[in-house]
């Protein structure tokens, strides 16, 4: 059926600017990491994106390996947009990546000018895209020169194949020198994404200060652990959650009898704030002024209705933060 957009996405959407740049981004951006690949429902692929969107959420998140198969992620969004949100291009921001294993030989991986050139060309093709709105360094590259990763993210900017770039999982030192050279190259440093949550707390000893002072924006990664802190794994592993059927990024064995009677303890706490402990872990993030946008999964549009649902309760007394950090550092 032809898709007609919600007349009241924008209204419930918070939006923040992203670093220094003139880019708003919602508070909550959609990743296509997971269900969105080839061997996944391309009629849940389009629910959740139009669910989705139809709440405000207009970045989209993806990468070239994303699919099962990798690149997978990427045509389903072409087709998707193609069927369904061609008209919307212009209210939609679209992220890609590469710096992962991609294609055979030495070319398909890492930070090299060749292979993220390359790359990009590629996803710009399975997506059916003139240009991505933002294009990450996936990660660092520790062979070779940061200035020639940084020279890559800056061609496809002047080459008009990206409008920004952006790093991910780069250190605080390997950030700083980053945005540097890209701010030289005349394509500033859009975003960082990092991960995370409550169960990891790195980012709070140096990453988030390192991008407040460079006006870098933040967008976390992975906060809800993966499904780890949802209501997920509360009664057992269900068949069709991430742990039981990919069993390869959050295993079975992860999650073990300690941290569920942590994930217990949280879920009251979010109780008693009349949330689901999803929203609660995103309200945790998004507390930190750094934080542009938390860039959440789903395999469900429920799931996306729920977590958007965090934004009517964002705030925390000092009392409840203290609750969490007995639980989650003790
Ligand atoms: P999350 O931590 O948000 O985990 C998503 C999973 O949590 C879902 O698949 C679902 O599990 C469960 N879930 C989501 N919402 C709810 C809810 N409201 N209630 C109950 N369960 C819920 O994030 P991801 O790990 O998926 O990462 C998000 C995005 O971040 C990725 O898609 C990708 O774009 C990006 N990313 C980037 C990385 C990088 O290196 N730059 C690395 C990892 C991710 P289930 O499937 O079991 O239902």
């Amino acid at each position: 059926m032809t898709y007609t957009a919600a007349e009241g996405r924008y209204e419930s959407m918070r939006f923040a600017r992203c670093g220094r740049s003139g880019l708003r981004l919602p508070a909550i951006s959609l990743g296509l990491w997971h269900n969105f690949g080839s061997v996944d429902s391309l009629e849940n692929a389009r629910a959740m994106l139009r669910r989705a969107f139809d709440l405000g959420i207009t970045h989209f998140d993806l990468a070239n390996n994303y699919g099962p198969v990798p690149g997978s992620a990427e045509e389903t969004l072409g087709r998707l947009l193609k069927s369904d949100f061609g008209a919307y291009r212009d209210e939609w921001v679209i992220s890609t990546k590469a710096g992962y294993s991609m294609w055979p030989g030495p070319y398909g991986d890492w930070g090299s000018r060749k292979s993220l050139l390359a790359s990009l060309d590629q996803s710009l093709r399975r997506m059916g895209l003139e240009y991505v709105d933002i294009f990450y360094s996936h990660r660092p590259d520790p062979e070779t020169p940061l200035e020639e990763t940084m020279g890559a993210l800056a061609s496809a900017v002047r080459a008009g194949k990206a409008l920004y770039v952006g790093l991910s999982r780069y250190s605080p030192e390997d950030t700083v020198r980053a945005a540097k050279i890209l701010r030289d190259l005349g394509a500033p440093c859009l975003i960082h994404q990092t991960r995370y949550h409550m169960f990891e707390r790195t980012d709070e000893h140096g990453l988030l200060d390192t991008l407040a002072q460079e006006g870098i924006g933040c967008i976390v990664f992975s906060p809800l652990a993966q499904g780890l802190l949802t209501d997920r794994y509360l009664d057992g592993l269900p068949e069709d959650s991430r742990a039981v059927k990919s069993g390869v990024f959050l295993k079975p064995d992860q999650i073990t009898p300690e941290k569920l009677d942590k994930v217990r303890a949280l879920n009251r706490l979010a109780q008693a704030r009349g949330q689901s402990l999803a929203q609660m872990a995103l309200a945790w993030v998004l507390r930190r002024p750094e934080v542009t946008s938390v860039l959440v999964g789903a395999s469900r549009p429920e799931q996306i209705a729920d977590s958007v649902g965090a934004l009517t309760h964002l705030a925390f007394s000092a009392e409840e933060l203290a609750a969490i950090d007995a639980v989650t550092l003790g």
